[in-house]
């Protein structure tokens, strides 16, 4: 088995994490903030927008992706908790699935793996 990741390569890979967790957390705060007031202004404005009409048809586009975005965010967070979680128990660098070393140079590109490529892949 490959050695495991350096203490040094940990935490900088977990300063990482963080910095994602709290972007991620405020991509979906203002996210479900700003739809909380179109909603709010829906209720209250004398119609809610007709998709029908180019205004209503493009703000109904926005929302939908916004909210995909919001559930990117959400799925990407989720990652990142794991990986914190992972990071807690010791088990952070090996590969979920078959338990070899994951390399740095991926989770330099992606901290929030928690699998091996050929184990992603086979996903
Ligand atoms: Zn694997």
């Amino acid at each position: 088995m490959a050695r495991a990741l350096a203490k040094s390569t940990i935490k900088r890979l977990e300063k990482r994490l963080v910095d994602e967790r709290d972007r991620l957390t405020e991509v979906i705060r203002d996210i479900e903030a700003e739809r909380e007031e179109v909603r709010l202004s829906e209720t209250s404005s004398e119609r809610s927008p007709d998709p029908n009409t180019a205004e209503g048809g493009s703000l109904a586009f926005e929302l939908e992706k916004e909210l995909s975005v919001a559930q990117n965010a959400k799925d990407l967070l989720e990652k990142v908790v794991i990986a914190m979680e992972r990071i807690e128990a010791g088990t952070y660098g090996s590969c979920a699935d078959c338990g070899t070393v994951i390399p740095v140079a991926r989770l330099d590109a992606l901290p929030y793996a928690i699998r091996c490529v050929d184990c992603a892949a086979s996903r």
